[in-house]
C-alpha cells in the first residue's frame, strides 16, 4: 500500500492543489491532505471551513483523506504511516524550497518526497492570489477546487 501526504496551508484549496491530489492518485493507492497549522502564517479561511471545503470535493474519492496537523510534516507522515510527501513545484523557488525541506525530511526518516510540476495553466495560480482577488470581491470560482455537489 503506498501512502502519501500532501501537506499544504490551503487557504484556500484550488485548482492547483486539486490537479497535484488528481495526479497523485495515478502514482499512490492513497493521499493524506494535510493541512498544517504552523502559528506563523494567519488563517484566512477557518480550519473548519477548509477541512469542509476539501472533504466536499473529493467526497466521491475515497482514496483521499483530509485530516489537519500542527506538529511537524514527517511526524504527521509517520503518524498516519506514509511513505512519501507529495508536494507542487510551480517555479525554481518552489524548487529550491522543496530541494532542502525534501533532503532535511528523508536523512531524519527515509520518507521521500515526490513533487510534480504544475500545469503551465495553473502555475500563476496561489492560494495568497486567491485571498487578494476575494477581498477585492472577485469571482473566484474558477481557482477553486471544483465542488462536487
Ligand atoms: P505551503 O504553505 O506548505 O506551501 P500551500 O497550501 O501554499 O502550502 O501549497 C501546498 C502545496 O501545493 C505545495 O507543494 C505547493 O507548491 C503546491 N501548490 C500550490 N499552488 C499550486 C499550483 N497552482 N499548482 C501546483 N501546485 C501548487
Amino acid at each position: 500500500m503506498k501512502r502519501a501526504i500532501f501537506p499544504g496551508s490551503f487557504d484556500p484549496f484550488t485548482i492547483g492543489h486539486y490537479d497535484i491530489v488528481m495526479r497523485g492518485l495515478q502514482l499512490f493507492d492513497e493521499i493524506v491532505i494535510g493541512i498544517g497549522q504552523n502559528g506563523e502564517k494567519s488563517d484566512h479561511q477557518s480550519l473548519q471551513t477548509r477541512m469542509d471545503a476539501i472533504r466536499h470535493t473529493f467526497a466521491d474519492e475515497p482514496r483521499v483523506q483530509v485530516r489537519a496537523y500542527s506538529t511537524l510534516t514527517v511526524d504527521f507522515a509517520q503518524e498516519v504511516e506514509a511513505q512519501f510527501i507529495l508536494r507542487g513545484v510551480r517555479d525554481t523557488r518552489d524548487f529550491e524550497y522543496e530541494r532542502s525541506i525534501a533532503e532535511a525530511n528523508r536523512q531524519m526518516t527515509g520518507i521521500e518526497t515526490i513533487l510534480l510540476y504544475t500545469r503551465p495553466e495553473y502555475a500563476h495560480i496561489s492560494s495568497t492570489l486567491v485571498r487578494d482577488l476575494m477581498h477585492y470581491g472577485k469571482d473566484v470560482t474558477p481557482l477553486l477546487a471544483p465542488d462536487k455537489h
